[in-house]
């Protein structure tokens, strides 16, 4: 190995950490040590999304063979139905808009997921197990900075990646530290509000219940024709006549079950043997109450039963039920808005930094995104030890407004899944209730475009040129 240019530390051996370890294993001269809090990686976890936009991310990263082999869906472009929207919180549910992307949703078994990023780290990566990172400590000169963990240990870096997620120890001890710079710059309304910084974490007033089913348990019904399988569509290749350009697509998508204040969604996961089913139940009015109790459980079925009167549901959303055994209940949490994402030599990505409501399936894109992003302008040969705080100033610049402003669509669109909307829709006239919800697909649609319009690289490319601005 030749000379270290500098250390980096990641404090969370998470979707986030582990993307950004790969993206930095094309740099040699980056030496890489990631502290994880778990004693092992989890063989268990739900399933996760990827959209277009992160699929390209995983490509640069040189992981989308190994990944492609892990999903049903062949990830080519092309324009797709991928969700239809049904109200189903009565007995003739019906469908009211299908989201058409241009690639895509791939979905995962999440342990899965990362056991592929594993493979591809360098092998000069270093992952140490059971270290909960504490606090840090940095000078204000870039000397090294120091990190303690709950188990009495040390250790040193030059860089500290906070992908530690939403109870990052990394975000409280940067608040902290970024309030004192704020005091001794006489900057006291700042200093109060990054005092506040525990604030910056707030439930969203849903929670989640999740559960795995094999698929083998459904067969029974899925023959009786009681249940369809979800399969994200299999797109046919472009093909060329007259001068025309044809696309051929499988007639299937996936489901979302919207009602009031409930959102149910089931697709496949590990290649299709598994079957995951998430239903959202939103308490609007608890919005940014404390959470009492743990933030995720395992829980029994009748809980998830009682949330709403389902009999009145349509069938096939009582027929998914029927499968759902001790189901892990998630308290959704978010990240309100932070004032910054870098101190120092400090810098946070993934949920760390900008956790927001599943309801895009983008919490994990976003943590792929910043991770390569971050390792890029790390790796680019500009960025040394002395101008280190440039390249995180730059991310900060970059990655802050997009993040936050992609939360708020997750958030708005959780909002949509759950019926929030200017309209009573258990009174309403139908042909008024469709016109409404017809409106209100058109938002969701335009929420979620980012995810199959717009790339990373374009954003990353002005970002590199920064590099020589700044
Ligand atoms: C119900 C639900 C459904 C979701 N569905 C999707 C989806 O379909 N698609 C999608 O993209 N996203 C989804 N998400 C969001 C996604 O799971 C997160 O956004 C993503 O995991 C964030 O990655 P991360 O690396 O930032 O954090 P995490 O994956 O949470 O990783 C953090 C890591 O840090 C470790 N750690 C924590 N504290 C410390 C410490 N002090 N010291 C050392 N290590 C520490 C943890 O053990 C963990 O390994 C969903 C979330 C929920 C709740």
């Amino acid at each position: 190995m030749g000379a270290v240019k500098f250390r980096v530390a990641i404090c969370g051996g998470g979707i986030g950490g582990l993307s950004h370890a790969c993206a930095l294993a094309k740099y040699p001269d980056i030496s890489v040590n990631i502290y994880e809090s778990a004693a092992k990686f989890s063989p268990f976890g739900a399933g996760l999304g990827i959209w277009p936009r992160a699929w390209n991310v995983l490509c640069a990263l040189g992981v989308d063979d190994d990944m492609a082999k892990l999903t049903t869906v062949s990830p080519k472009n092309g324009r797709i139905r991928t969700f239809s929207f049904r109200k189903s919180d009565q007995s003739n549910g019906f469908t009211f808009g299908n989201l058409f992307s241009r690639g895509p949703l791939l979905t995962f078994h999440r342990p899965q997921f990362q056991q592929v990023l594993l493979k591809h780290l360098s092998p000069s990566c270093q992952i140490h197990h059971s270290k909960r990172l504490k606090s840090y400590s940095q000078s204000r000169d870039g000397g090294p900075i120091h990190l303690s963990f709950e188990d009495g240990t040390i250790a040193t870096c030059d860089v500290l990646i906070g992908a530690d997620g939403i109870r990052s120890a990394v975000r409280n001890c940067l608040l902290r530290e970024q309030a004192e710079i704020a005091r001794n710059q006489g900057r006291l309304k700042d200093e109060q509000e990054l005092l506040a910084g525990r604030d910056y974490l707030s439930w969203i007033g849903s929670v989640a219940y999740r559960a795995l089913i094999p698929v083998e348990r459904l067969k029974q019904d899925c023959d009786k024709g009681l249940l369809a399988l979800p399969t994200t569509p299999t797109m046919v290749e472009l093909f060329l006549l007259r001068g025309w350009t044809f696309v051929i697509l499988t007639i299937f998508s996936l489901s979302q079950y919207v009602g009031t204040n409930v959102h149910m969604i089931v697709y496949p996961v590990s290649k299709g043997h598994m079957v995951n089913l998430v239903v959202f139940h939103s308490q609007p009015e608890l919005q940014d109450m404390p959470y009492q109790g743990p933030w995720s459980k395992e829980v029994d079925e009748t809980e998830l039963f009682n949330i709403t009167q389902f009999e009145n549901w349509e069938p096939e959303v009582r027929n998914w039920l029927k499968y759902v055994r001790r189901p892990t209940l998630w308290a959704i949490h978010r990240v309100k808005p932070l004032p910054t994402y870098i101190s120092e030599n400090v810098v946070l990505i993934g949920d760390a930094a900008h956790a927001s409501s599943p309801h895009q399936g983008t919490g994990a894109q976003q943590a792929i995104e910043d991770a390569y992003f971050l390792a890029e302008l790390l790796g680019d040969p500009r960025t040394t030890l002395d101008t280190l705080p440039r390249a995180l100033r730059v991310y900060d610049s970059f990655r802050r407004p997009w993040t936050q402003q992609m939360s708020d669509k997750a958030n708005a669109n959780g909002r949509y899944f759950t019926l929030q909307y200017d309209f009573d829709f258990a009174k309403g006239e139908t042909a008024a209730i469709i016109d409404k919800l017809q409106e209100m697909f058109g938002l969701i649609q335009d929420e979620w475009e980012w995810c199959w319009t717009t790339t990373v690289e374009d954003s990353l490319k002005e970002a590199l040129l920064r590099l020589e601005d700044d």
